[in-house]
């Protein structure tokens, strides 16, 4: 899908060198030696070239790099953390709009709120709230960018007790593709907002999102470490622990390897309280016996938050695929299992998240995030460094992904790939809310110049 442009006029060397002018941040071109790194997203089997990436800095940078692109005929990428595994963050020929200067963090404790900037990361959004004792549901990888993955909904440690980010998110600024600025929050245009509880980068670049805080002073939580040959009594625990688990509890659980290769089946719980109830919590997952290892303890959020970082750095080659499940029948663990034990890879995995609690508090119609209702989340991650190895690490993500289609319900839309079309968009939130994102996006971006992105398509007029 392509947009249409206003006029199309290609630039001339002296109108890059206006827009750099005017742009503090700077825009790099394949001509700057900057441009190899610049272009780079986190997925490594990314390889796109832009004509351009504008450094943005200010609203007003957002907004000028909008009408240089339309007025030039550019296709417009928005970057914030550089983490969605698709791609969607750059485009070949077009004007990357790189948002990573606009990560200013603004804490309000006494009304627990924050305003961040949309480049902001986790790690600069955590680090500031947790100064007043404060935190929001965020990724639990740190370095990925609160931009898109707060737009497409948020799962992470908090999220049963606190909700998802998009629940979170109680306001924003966004510059249209006309290059005006709009604001919203739940009384100013509310049915943009609750387009982007979940609609992602489809109605503007957001420049700025504003957060409900809660406290949260440290967790328990951590890793609990069994060897593979455990995988289907592993799943079987964590399906009785987190069938009355409460709500402070959010656990996944994932088969991966050590970084020496050797199999195993991780339990990563998070409490959001004190050590002794996160015990006693977690005290289920323990039952299972003798670990390799129980690192599953009193830690500092900030410390939880960053804790998987080493094992999630950018530039390996991966291939992502995911189902929100309805359940986890026995038939749907051995599944699991088989699946994780016949990884190519030893950097691939497979991960179950438990849904749930606050999550599913909210109303279906509150947000444009959907499946509400889905217990647990399903994700199978093929990762590589030999691009010669592409091949075989897809097929094998496909062939796991496809045998759990029988427990699938919809999907998520932060964690669609490579190749996931518009099916798979609609199916992450059903037919009416697309109609209803649609209806919105014809209103904010009737022309879907912002397409870049999980794309919902303009409803006809
Ligand atoms: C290592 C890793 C860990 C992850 N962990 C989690 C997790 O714990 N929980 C979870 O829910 N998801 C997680 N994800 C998925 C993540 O939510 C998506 O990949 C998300 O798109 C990443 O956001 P980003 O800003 O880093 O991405 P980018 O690639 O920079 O942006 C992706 C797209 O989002 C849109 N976008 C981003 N920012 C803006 C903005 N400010 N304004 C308008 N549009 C914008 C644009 O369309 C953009 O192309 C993870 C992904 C990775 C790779």
């Amino acid at each position: 899908m392509t947009a249409s442009v206003q006029s199309v006029d290609l630039p001339r060397s002296s109108d890059w060198t206006v827009l750099a002018a005017n742009v503090p941040g700077g825009v790099i071109t394949s001509q700057d030696a900057r441009y190899e790194e610049a272009r780079k997203l986190w997925n490594g089997m990314i390889d796109r070239h832009p004509a351009a990436i504008v450094r943005c800095t200010s609203v007003d940078d957002v907004a000028m790099a909008i009408g240089f692109a339309r007025q030039h005929g550019f296709e417009i990428a928005v970057r914030a953390g550089g983490h969605n595994a698709a791609g969607l963050a750059t485009v070949d020929d077009g004007l990357v709009i790189d948002l990573r200067g606009m990560n200013q963090v603004a804490v309000d404790p006494e009304r627990r709120i924050a305003r961040a900037g949309g480049g902001t990361i986790w790690k600069e959004f955590d680090v500031a709230t947790q100064e007043h004792g404060l935190a929001t549901t965020g990724g639990v990888i740190s370095m990925t960018g609160i931009g898109g993955l707060t737009l497409g909904g948020g799962l992470g440690h908090l999220m049963r007790a606190h909700g998802l980010s998009c629940d979170n998110l109680i306001g924003a600024q966004v510059v249209l593709a006309d290059g005006s600025v709009v604001t919203t929050s739940e009384t100013e245009r509310p049915e943009l907002l609750w387009g982007l509880r979940g609609g992602g980068g489809n109605f503007g670049v957001v420049t700025e999102l504003q957060y409900r805080l809660h406290p949260v002073d440290g967790m328990y939580g951590g890793l609990l470490l069994y060897p593979r040959a455990r995988g289907v009594e592993a799943l079987q625990t964590y399906r009785a622990v987190t069938a009355s688990a409460p709500d402070e509890l959010s656990t996944f659980i994932a088969f991966l390897s050590t970084p020496e290769g050797a199999p195993i089946v991780a339990f990563i719980p998070a409490y959001a309280g004190d050590a002794a109830a996160g015990e006693a919590a977690v005290a289920g997952y323990r039952a299972l016996g003798e670990p390799i290892a129980d690192m599953v303890g009193p830690m500092p959020y900030v410390a939880l938050q960053q804790m998987l970082d080493e094992g999630f750095q950018p530039g390996p080659h991966v291939y992502w695929r995911s189902h929100f499940l309805t359940g986890l029948p026995d038939a749907a663990i051995d599944v699991i299992v088989a699946g994780a034990n016949a990884a190519p890879s030893p950097l691939s995995s497979v991960l179950v998240e438990h849904l749930g609690g606050a999550v599913a508090r909210v109303g279906k119609d509150e947000t444009a995030f959907d499946h509400r209702d889905a217990e647990y989340n399903f994700a199978v991650i093929a990762v590589w460094t030999d691009p010669a190895e592409a091949d075989v690490n897809i097929a094998w993500a496909r062939g796991v992904w496809e045998a759990m289609h029988p427990y699938a319900r919809g999907v998520y839309v932060n964690y669609l790939g490579v190749g996931d079309g518009v099916d798979r968009v609609r199916a992450a939130y059903g037919p009416e809310k697309y109609a209803r994102l649609a209806a919105l996006k014809r209103e904010y971006d009737p022309e879907n110049v912002f397409h870049r992105n999980q794309n919902i398509v303009p409803a006809k007029a």
